[in-house]
């Protein structure tokens, strides 16, 4: 809806996007598939601090200055009413769930439907998790992050993340894990249909900023939408996906990078009656 939104709002946003356009690489792979190539623990010489020198396409892991995950400090995000409410369109569509070693994912065969930010549309690949959460709030680490993968048509990134700490179990994990519980490492396996509409997001406000993918190779200019709200999982939904990686690989939340300037907002729907 068009009402009253400043222009500026719109420019600070479109500034932002255009900032990070040139550095989007071509690579197709929204993430690495490679499962051994790097590591979460540094002392194995192939962790987060080297990552940038493993491989000459990773370089940006290393001297990126748009690097994610960040630390969403409420000090520094600016609160902009107006910016836009996330549209989400959803598909069921048939999926895939593949154990790749660092991490589960499930990755969607059929058009699984798109989400729209500033009137591109971004189509949904693919869902991973990592554990212990990779962004924070105010510091504070959570025990869970769900990472929503999307694609534009000229191959631009946008990631949902949402994040969980222990408590109820959450429905689309416990949905997922009867599959997973016997996924060996590198083997996939299908899933039927499976409704990405089954993601709870828990809150229209979000975090908006300009990242990059968090394993290698670490691609820059990834538009982040990160849910305020920190749902629930259980103990043993977290323990499952863990237990299901690659041994070595049951933390895979990379280190907080640096926020080196940039500008992160905070989506906050005006309070009208009946809004929350
Ligand atoms: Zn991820």
């Amino acid at each position: 809806m068009h009402t009253t939104t400043p222009n500026f709002l719109f420019l600070i946003l479109f500034s932002l996007l255009l900032s990070s356009l040139f550095t989007i690489a071509t690579s197709s792979e929204s993430e690495t598939e490679d499962e051994t190539q790097f590591s979460y623990i540094e002392d194995t010489g192939k962790g987060p601090k080297r990552w940038g020198q493993i491989n000459p396409d990773w370089k940006a892991c290393g001297n990126g200055a748009m690097q994610s995950p960040i630390d969403l400090l409420d000090a520094r995000v600016q609160v902009l009413p107006n910016l836009e409410k996330l549209k989400r369109d959803y598909k069921p569509a048939p999926a895939v769930v593949k154990n790749r070693g660092h991490d589960v994912t499930v990755e969607w065969k059929g058009y699984a439907g798109k989400i729209n930010i500033n009137g591109t549309y971004f189509k949904l690949q693919q869902c991973h998790w990592h554990s212990p959460s990779e962004h924070t709030f105010n510091g504070s680490r959570y025990n869970l992050e769900l990472h929503v993968i999307h694609l534009s048509s000229d191959e631009k990134i946008a990631v949902i993340g949402i994040t969980y700490k222990y408590g109820r179990a959450d429905p689309f994990l416990t949905r997922m894990l009867r599959h997973i519980d016997s996924l060996p490492v590198g083997e996939e396996k299908e899933l039927g249909i499976v409704n990405p509409g089954d993601i709870k997001f828990g809150s229209r406000k979000y975090y908006r900023y300009i990242g990059s993918l968090t394993v290698p190779p670490c691609t820059e200019g990834v538009i982040w939408t990160i849910s305020k709200k920190v749902r629930t999982a259980t103990r043993e939904q977290v323990r499952a996906l863990r237990k299901a990686v690659q041994d070595g690989y049951e933390a895979n939340a990379r280190p907080s990078q640096e926020v080196d300037g940039r500008t992160v907002l905070l989506y906050k729907p005006s309070l009208r009656r009946g809004s929350t």
